[in-house]
């Protein structure tokens, strides 16, 4: 039994030299889920396997920071090798999947596209994933993927009057946003700051907040330290690109 969530973007709105955009892979046994789609992703993806081995991918909302990779996948699943690979379940909301089907209608060519909305539950290789509702734009889901009694949870990109609490409870391994600095004028509230983060993986009991969605032209350092001024016993760290999280250590 394993259970492994590793970071393939930790970038937020953008991607950078260093951190390509939003993306993780989710390696539940064996059976690899690519969850958001951002630049950068598929690159860093192909580091970790060949891509005819994928068996899901999850799509948390329909903005080209989580996205815009997406379109790597389709292109090398048409014309990558002979024939078109058979299609792998892509799960993501009725308003992602109706704004990536206007720009192709190639999406539902490759994928089998299963819409989900908060509230629904699908099995992947013998896990539960159960989605959330997000404050962020509508049709945005947060994710909870249940395996062997342990728990990874995903924030997608969420305002802090979401349904986080029930997202994160007891989570293993939290996953959580963290755009903004604190106390910064101007910020929107469809994103988080790190000690909003922080507060709510304290609030639901998570064990480990492994913080993201890090925003290019912030302090990534004081995210981190405000992040631990308001949970001084939480184990929380920032993302980067390429850290491996045993979500069942
Ligand atoms: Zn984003
Ligand atoms: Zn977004």
């Amino acid at each position: 039994m394993s259970f492994v969530a590793t970071i393939l973007g930790s970038s937020g709105v953008f991607a950078t030299v260093d951190r390509a955009s939003s993306g993780y892979l989710v390696d539940v046994d064996g059976h690899p889920l690519w969850m958001d789609a951002g630049a950068g992703t598929w690159r860093n993806l192909l580091g970790h396997l060949d891509y005819p081995e994928l068996e899901g991918v999850i799509l948390t909302h329909r903005h080209p920071d989580h996205t815009s990779d997406i379109w790597q996948a389709v292109h090398a699943f048409q014309w990558g090798q002979k024939e078109q690979l058979a299609p792998i379940p892509l799960w993501t909301t009725r308003e992602a999947m109706a704004a990536l089907s206007a720009f192709s209608t190639d999406l539902g060519n490759v994928f089998d596209l299963r819409p989900v909305g908060p509230g629904d539950v699908v099995s992947f290789a013998g896990a539960e994933i159960s989605f959330f509702e997000m404050k962020h734009i509508p049709g945005t889901v947060g994710v909870r993927i249940e395996y062997a009694g342990k728990t990874l949870a995903y924030s997608a990109d969420a305002g802090p009057s979401g349904n986080l609490p029930e997202l994160a409870a007891n989570a293993d391994v939290f996953i959580c946003e963290a755009t903004y600095l604190k106390d910064e004028a101007g910020d929107w509230d469809g994103h988080l700051n790190a000690a909003q983060a922080a507060r709510v993986a304290q609030d639901a009991g998570a064990k480990r907040l492994v913080l993201t969605h890090l925003h290019p032209k912030k302090d990534h350092g004081r995210s981190l330290n405000e992040a631990q001024a308001v949970a001084p016993g939480l184990r929380v760290e920032l993302a980067y690109d390429g850290l491996r999280m045993e979500v069942d250590a």
